[in-house]
């Protein structure tokens, strides 16, 4: 594909939530540079691509990514290209190795650079995480910050915001950020004031406590820049499934004070973490599980307790194994009560002998269905996939299948309850303008040609979790930065023109 090009008689979806028309865009040296009514594009020499009435709708921004390390080493990003995704947020749920010192960087702007030089086929913006930061001023301590500290971490926030992070990010329900207290946030997210980036939080709680964690998180984000993202909104289990009225009017209450708040949310029920998380307290806070379970009776300790407190229904059943190690493969796409079966033991003690082995990730089908669709239907919510960008085949590890299908179940819901054009708006630049990403997001002239042309009614998928990878129909071509990215007649083929997107402070 040429440099200068054109795409002929699509219908365009400007992505800030205009009604569609039927239209020419010109894109020259990466950059958008003009749209016109189909028909009317004065340059008819260039080479062009005819769009047969498919919709051109910029680049999908997700709004929650774990890409930090999978980007550098699967540059082709196949998970996010292939369903439309041309810039991803990294950084998530607290952890940023991007900001932590490894063999190829010290510090986000090395990231930046390595990255770059990795040539990624999407972009990628990065939050900066309070448990990737804690650990590296106090390692997995199990006690709160010293007013020290807590000055170092704040210290290495201002940095990274300095360097280009887009917001701050914690995981309050993983270790080490379940060891702090709210005071500790507080402090540390003051240095967002006056940068205009948001505070991004996986909360202390989604469940049982969750709504003193959505006031611990309001007061956290106040303490910053005033903006607050949810990530992956939920309440689960079952008993705390109505609490999402409170959960939706605690926030709206808040947009109506001034404050700027808006969530993300994977289209599924089954949510992705670690096994571990399985654990009940006072195991929870044990740093290193291997080394807990190899002493004394533990082992049988933790596998009756598991046993008690989980029943074959609505417990066993429900966890699914997604990803592990080599010895492990036989498990994965299996609920633990299958693997149970196998083995020949209780759910429990297969469990642990899991947690023994390895650190897999499960899948946890804890989440209502309903909710799920409330909060699809919700305005102030963009898509993210909770998700790394891992490879068609399993080299990259194997994923929740929501890697590869977010983007597609998401529209095809939330179209149930909105027009497409609003729809896309909260795939696009809505979640743009939440991290303060400019020029990109939307299609008018100037900005950068990240597009996506794609069949609205055919953008679908249906993978589950024995076969997590596999590419969303209806996607046609996919441009990053005016670069044909994927080209779904030779999926595997691409022009790797991403790059790291540094958001500068606003002061
Ligand atoms: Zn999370």
């Amino acid at each position: 594909m040429e440099n200068n090009f054109a795409i002929r008689n699509a219908v365009l979806f400007d992505g800030l939530g205009n009604p569609s028309y039927q239209a020419d865009l010109v894109v020259n040296d990466g950059i958008i540079e003009s749209i016109a009514v189909a028909g009317s594009t004065t340059k008819k020499n260039i080479p062009s691509i005819d769009a047969n009435g498919l919709a051109l709708a910029p680049g999908f921004i997700d709004a929650h990514s774990h890409s930090d390390n999978t980007v550098v080493n699967n540059p082709t990003a196949d998970a996010k290209i292939s369903q439309g995704v041309t810039t991803e947020i990294v950084g998530n749920c607290g952890s940023s190795s991007t900001i932590e010192k490894c063999n190829n960087w010290s510090n986000l702007s090395e990231y930046a650079q390595y990255l770059n030089s990795r040539k990624p086929t999407v972009n990628i913006a990065a939050l900066a995480g309070h448990n990737s930061i804690r650990t590296m001023v106090m390692g997995y301590e199990n006690r709160f910050a010293t007013r020290e500290e807590i000055k170092k971490m704040k210290d290495i926030l201002v940095q990274a915001l300095e360097q280009g992070a887009a917001g701050f990010a914690s995981g309050l329900w993983y270790l080490p950020g379940r060891y702090s207290d709210m005071d500790e946030v507080v402090e540390i997210a003051t240095a967002l004031k006056g940068t205009g980036k948001p505070y991004v939080t996986h909360m202390r709680s989604e469940g049982d406590g969750i709504l003193d964690a959505l006031d611990e998180a309001l007061t956290i984000a106040a303490a910053g820049d005033n903006r607050l993202q949810v990530s992956h909104i939920k309440a689960s289990p079952k008993r705390n499934w109505h609490k999402i009225d409170d959960v939706i009017r605690m926030i709206e209450n808040a947009q109506e004070r001034g404050m700027t708040v808006y969530a993300d949310r994977y289209p599924y029920i089954y949510s992705c973490t670690t096994l571990r998380m399985i654990l009940p307290a006072p195991w929870d806070l044990i740093a290193d599980v291997q080394k807990f379970l190899a002493e004394g009776d533990n082992m049988t300790i933790v596998a009756d307790t598991l046993d008690k407190y989980n029943d074959i229904e609505n417990d066993w059943k429900k966890v699914v194994i997604t990803n592990s190690i080599e010895a492990h493969k036989q498990f994965c796409g299996l609920t633990l009560y299958e693997i149970a079966q196998k083995l020949n033991m209780t759910p429990g003690q297969a469990t642990v002998k899991l947690l023994s082995e390895a650190s897999p990730s499960a899948a946890y089908g804890k989440m209502s269905e309903d909710n799920m669709r409330r909060f699809l239907a919700t305005p102030w919510v963009v898509a993210g996939s909770d998700a790394s960008c891992v490879a068609f085949d399993y080299s990259a590890g194997r994923a929740h299948p929501r890697a590869f299908g977010t983007f597609p179940r998401f529209f095809q819901i939330a179209r149930q309850f909105a027009p497409d054009e609003e729809v896309i708006r909260r795939m696009t630049s809505l979640t743009a303008e939440i991290f303060n990403i400019k020029k990109r997001g939307a299609l008018i002239p100037g900005n950068f040609a990240d597009m996506v042309l794609f069949e609205p009614d055919a953008y679908t998928c249906d993978f589950d979790f024995a076969n997590p990878h596999s590419r969303a129909k209806g996607v046609k071509y996919v441009f990053v930065n005016g670069k044909l990215a994927f080209d779904n007649d030779d999926p595997t083929r691409r022009i790797q023109a991403g790059t790291f997107l540094p958001i500068p402070n606003k002061n």
